[in-house]
């Protein structure tokens, strides 16, 4: 595979035996993968690519705003965002893992010495789970109430494309571990926007107006989470 810089734009290409020019952004990191026909001249592929560089610009941003797209190590004094506030991260040695403490702007975080990135973030997420399970019922219940709708269960994933689904048959609500890193109102936006599914299963207008009904503030609080649209 070959990379080409065009304006500031790394480009994988790949020759392959095929009759037309395929262009694909790829998460998570939104690089731009071109598949084009063994023939085809590079300037050709260029020219090609210049003239979407609009278009690439906008799903690379979009793909900037998914849910993981911040892919952290989890090394001392690494940014770490709680209900969209930023803390530092402070590694500290402890004989088995423990406890996550978070003090002034410092989240300290004990660990063994040599723990991976992955255990550290496996135990991250832990806390995160257990930040959001000490909000979701109230939120949940309180707006199960005034939307006049009843959920069954609900669980916490940490999914990649999305902040939140809503099974209408089951009644259940999945939502995202992400949340946890994002301002109290997204989660808020986020359970709102499941349990109108129970109103209503497609974002149509009747969808949007109850939203606007129930969390007036809705779409500000949606570009927030994903980005302009
Ligand atoms: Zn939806």
């Amino acid at each position: 595979m070959k990379q080409i810089i065009i304006h500031n734009v790394s480009v994988e290409l790949e020759k392959k035996r095929i009759k037309n020019m395929y262009l694909r952004i790829l998460p998570p990191d939104g690089r731009v993968h071109i598949s084009a026909p063994m023939k085809m001249r590079e300037d050709e592929i260029i020219h090609f690519v210049e003239g979407k560089l609009e278009w690439i610009r906008y799903h690379q941003d979009k793909i900037s705003r998914r849910p993981t797209h911040q892919q952290l190590q989890y090394m001392d004094g690494d940014s770490i965002f709680i209900w969209g506030r930023n803390y530092r991260l402070h590694l500290k040695e402890a004989i088995s893992r423990g406890k996550i403490e978070v003090i002034g702007d410092e989240v300290i975080l004990y660990c063994k010495k040599d723990s991976t990135s992955e255990q550290r973030e496996k135990q991250m997420n832990q806390w995160y789970k257990k930040s959001l399970e000490a909000e979701i019922p109230f939120l949940i219940a309180r707006y199960e109430q005034i939307i006049k709708v009843q959920s069954n269960s609900y669980n916490i994933r940490d999914m990649k494309t999305r902040w939140g689904t809503c099974n209408t048959r089951t009644k259940n609500i999945c939502l995202n571990l992400q949340l946890a890193k994002k301002a109290p109102h997204c989660l808020e936006y986020v359970v709102v926007h499941e349990l109108v599914h129970l109103l209503e299963r497609s974002h149509n207008a009747v969808f949007k107006s109850y939203m606007d009904h129930f969390l007036p503030e809705w779409r500000k609080i949606k570009k927030e989470l994903n980005g302009a649209e």
